[in-house]
């Protein structure tokens, strides 16, 4: 049994008292314990900005992409040991572990990319110089600098490589050091992570912690200057936006939270045809990858009721192909899903929607999965529902089944219907739209889309190219108004924003070209 540490002060560290259990979830064996109680994180708090910050802010934008370069080497250099990880702790297929290792690194190695090009400069000018009196000498300039604080990241249990080094990558290259907390459940993956990189001898002191753990007071301790950027539920995100550190001390905030993501069949969409296939292989993968545990996967599916029969057909034809199992075993395509508390949500989240919408495959049943012993392990069939009525269902539109679960949502074929739909979600982080033309996904996308945090909207030119709208991507934002959390990560050199002050400085022209470089 592996006990996991914290990284703190740079020192490892155990809590004492009681550990929580980590468990292979397709087996329920136990496979590590963490523990945090007592562990002083005012004083790692107060190490990372004081060490790790001046040391992070001194680096240029260069220099600091050669540590995520390292980083993501290293990382990769222990592929096959974090892909093994995924499984024992995430119940994770091989392809769904890469997704997340791989993630991890090439995400890494993307901002890395982004700092070489950002150059010598160790903080940004925003705009230009702008006259303030009468004559040329007296300007005022906005300057980005990094917040001489730390950035607090607490990550949700199912991308514990991908969501911690995502957050990890923009907020080093911004200037701001991390301390990062993985879901407790199934934090064995981030922690060897967080280890190999410390072995690697990459980072400056200070730079990076981490919490193997429960957060504990971790979050009073937010100051005037420190960040919180929060992967998971709204329920957790919610109480977190009313700490102390957040709401009284205005650390910076950034959720990203549940989303009822919508995928949307334009009526002109030739069944059978390029972008009918794309569109089924992209709501295969879906559902299936990650067993339907993506904060991105499509939840709602909106099809023009003339199509939805054939559709039906052929998701199902699809999802009974799919082998639920110990990933472990060969022959296994979707595993289970993570956590005892998961499988109870799902269950309960199924019936739900059952209420409101005919099952057409899957369903809450227990299941035994292939390769695991009987009545152990947290497996859910691949499950698909139609609503009975897509304007006045209510579950579908507002209860996040975090599974491998998708509800079929008939409607009339106009893009305003459509757009409605969408909108009733309350906020998404990405949904999909397959069209042939465009006189249909304009008025869509123009009432959609403000709805959506990212929107793939596929067309026949496109229909051989498009990545299925589950992939987020490094330059590319990742997040989503209401439900969604309202937040904003990645999207390149955007994402750096979140760790950074604009201020802007009035002096005069001389001074500030001097001391900022400022044309
Ligand atoms: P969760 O229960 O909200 O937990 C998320 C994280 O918050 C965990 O690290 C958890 O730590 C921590 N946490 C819980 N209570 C806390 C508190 N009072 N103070 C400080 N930290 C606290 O969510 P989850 O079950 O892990 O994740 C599932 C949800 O995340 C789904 O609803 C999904 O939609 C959402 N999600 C969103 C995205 C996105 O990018 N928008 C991505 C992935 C998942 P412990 O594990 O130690 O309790």
């Amino acid at each position: 049994m592996i006990t996991l540490t914290s990284y703190l002060q740079d020192r490892w560290v155990s809590g004492t008292g009681r550990a929580a259990t980590l468990v292979d979830p397709s087996t329920e064996a136990p496979v590590a314990t963490a523990s945090t109680e007592g562990l002083d994180f005012a004083a790692a708090l107060h190490h990372a900005r004081t060490v790790g910050g001046p040391a992070l802010r001194a680096l240029s934008f260069a220099e600091r992409g050669a540590l995520l370069k390292a980083m993501s080497r290293a990382l990769h250099e222990k592929r096959e040991e974090l892909l093994d990880l995924s499984t024992l702790n995430n119940g994770a297929t091989r392809g769904d572990g890469k997704f997340d290792v791989d993630g991890a690194t090439g995400t890494l190695a993307a901002y890395a990319r982004l700092g070489t090009s950002m150059g010598d400069a160790r903080f940004l000018l925003d705009g230009e110089a702008e006259k303030l009196g009468g004559g040329a000498r007296y300007v005022g300039q906005h300057l980005y600098l990094p917040r001489p604080g730390v950035a607090v990241h607490v990550n949700a249990f199912n991308f514990p490589a991908w969501g911690t080094f995502e957050k990890i990558a923009a907020a080093f290259l911004a200037g701001v050091p991390v301390v990062t907390k993985p879901a407790t459940a199934t934090a064995l993956v981030a922690w060897r992570a967080v280890q190999i990189i410390v072995e690697a001898g990459i980072l400056p002191p200070g730079v990076l912690s981490l919490v193997a753990g429960g957060a504990g007071d971790l979050l009073d301790h937010l100051g005037p200057q420190d960040a919180l950027a929060f992967t998971g539920s709204a329920d957790t995100a919610a109480t977190l936006r009313r700490g102390a550190g957040v709401a009284a001390r205005s650390a910076r905030v950034n959720i990203e939270a549940d989303s009822l993501n919508a995928a949307v069949f334009a009526p002109d969409v030739e069944v059978g045809g390029a972008l009918w296939h794309a569109a089924l292989r992209n709501l295969v993968t879906d559902l299936t990858q990650k067993t339907g545990q993506k904060c991105t996967a499509v939840r709602r599916i909106l099809v023009p009721e003339s199509m939805a029969g054939d559709l039906a057909d052929a998701l199902v034809a699809e999802l009974s192909r799919v082998v639920v199992g110990n990933p472990a075993v060969d022959g296994v395509t979707m595993g289970p899903v993570a956590t005892a508390g998961q499988l109870r949500d799902a269950r309960r989240g199924i019936a739900l929607l059952q209420e409101e919408a005919d099952l057409l495959l899957g369903g809450a049943d227990a299941l035994d999965g292939v390769g695991a012993p009987a009545g152990k392990g947290y497996f859910v069939r691949p499950t698909l529902l139609r609503a009975r009525d897509s304007a006045t269902a209510r579950q579908v539109h507002a209860h996040e089944v975090f599974g491998p679960c998708a509800t079929l949502l008939p409607y009339d074929g106009s893009a305003a219907t459509a757009a409605a739909l969408v909108a009733r979600g309350e906020g998404c982080l990405v949904s999909s739209v397959y069209a042939e033309g465009r006189d249909w996904l304009g008025p869509f996308l123009m009432e959609a889309a403000p709805w959506n945090g990212r929107v793939v909207a596929a067309t026949d030119k496109v229909a051989d190219q498009v990545l299925p709208p589950g992939m987020v991507l490094p330059n590319q934002v990742h997040g989503g108004p209401g439900r969604a959390g309202g937040g904003e990560e990645l999207g390149g050199a955007r994402g750096l924003a979140f760790y950074w002050n604009r201020t802007a400085i009035q002096s005069d022209l001389g001074a500030l070209r001097a001391l900022f470089g400022v044309k």
